[in-house]
């Protein structure tokens, strides 16, 4: 069994800098992602070092402020789910966060862990690094490409890969147009999450080594403006999606945001086009739904995401009417 050194941060500036000094060092948070991926020894070399953010003060909150919705990185996933003033302007937001495994991972879990989340590929995943993949070593295959695709990205590779961002909440951030603050800069969610291949760093987000993210941010959305959050996935709790969709519209405007069904999460500007400034029917959510998939080219395992998420599109257009 290897040591692996484990720092408290004091500070937000304390823990980068640790993440700039350590090699192999990795932020943890609630630990129910990198925990699991460290345990089943994923990685060709785990990593050396892991910086606990939750020992720096004041990062988990949840406030209104100049109309904006704050979140601190280190609120959990269940503190988001539960709060009044999250599902009172930000419905989809609550309800993915509700959705969101099991109540233990919700409580241990937090917001930035879950957007910041690895993929859950079974072949990056595999234990003892039985398939060292091209996330992990330059120059190696995806196994996924030519193995078995059944969850995985049915709009096609992304850097070679074709894992999918399984984040409950990503879409809902993605949809409402938050912002991710991290130490270093403000990103606009939408250009939050990447594919990252070897010899980068193999995780979903484009953040640096040494970048941690402190806040999210997210518009209040104007009145007369509805949102929500459907997700299917095999099993009712404890299951990761196998589709997902946030959808947010009204006052002529639509923003819908797939998620699970393609390496980053999925604008779906299709079905925007579709449904903005229309009087939401089963007809048209029938045909943005449809717009919202055309191009999918699902890869030989997986033909059945594509209804899946049709439906997932279908149902959360629906439920803004
Ligand atoms: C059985 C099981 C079921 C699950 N089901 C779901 C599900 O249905 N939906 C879903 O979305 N997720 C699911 N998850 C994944 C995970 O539990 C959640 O995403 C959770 O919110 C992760 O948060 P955490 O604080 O525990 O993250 P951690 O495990 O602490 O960290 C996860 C990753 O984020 C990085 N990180 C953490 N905090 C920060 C930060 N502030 N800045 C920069 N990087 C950071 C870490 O380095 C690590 O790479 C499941 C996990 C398990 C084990």
């Amino acid at each position: 069994m290897k040591d692996i050194k484990h720092f408290n941060a004091t500070s937000v500036a304390d823990a980068a800098g640790k993440l700039a000094d350590v090699d192999g060092a990795a932020p943890i948070a609630g630990g129910t992602d990198l925990v699991t991926a460290m345990r089943a020894m994923i990685y060709p070399g785990t990593p050396d070092a892991v910086v606990n953010l939750k020992t720096i003060p004041d990062l988990a909150y949840i406030r209104e402020e100049g109309g904006n919705l704050k979140i601190g990185a280190l609120t959990t996933v269940n503190d988001v789910a539960a709060s009044n003033t999250v599902k009172s302007k930000w419905a989809a937001l609550a309800e993915a966060a509700h959705r969101m495994g099991s109540p233990q991972l919700r409580n241990a879990g937090t917001i930035a862990g879950n957007i910041c989340q690895l993929s859950r590929c079974w072949y990056y995943r595999s234990p003892f690094n039985k398939f060292n993949c091209l996330k992990k070593s330059q120059g190696a295959v995806c196994y996924a490409l030519a193995g078995d695709n059944r969850y995985h990205s049915i709009f096609g590779a992304r850097n070679g890969c074709v894992c999918v961002n399984p984040s409950d909440i990503a879409p809902a951030l993605v949809a409402f147009g938050a912002t991710i603050v991290t130490n270093k800069r403000e990103i606009a969610a939408g250009d939050f999450f990447e594919v990252r291949v070897a010899p980068d760093k193999s995780g979903l987000t484009v953040l640096d080594k040494d970048e941690i993210v402190t806040e999210i941010s997210v518009p209040a959305p104007g009145s007369g403006i509805k949102s929500a959050y459907i997700k299917f996935a095999f099993r009712k709790a404890i299951d990761f999606p196998i589709a997902s969709c946030a959808a947010v519209i009204g006052n002529g405007s639509a923003s819908i945001c797939m998620n699970a069904v393609a390496g980053i999460p999925r604008k779906a500007t299709g079905a925007e086009d579709a449904i903005a400034g229309q009087n939401i029917t089963e007809a048209n959510a029938e045909s943005a739904a449809e717009a919202a998939l055309s191009g999918a080219s699902p890869p030989a395992k997986n033909g059945y995401m594509v209804q899946v998420a049709k439906t997932v599109v279908k149902r959360a257009i629906l439920a803004c009417a």
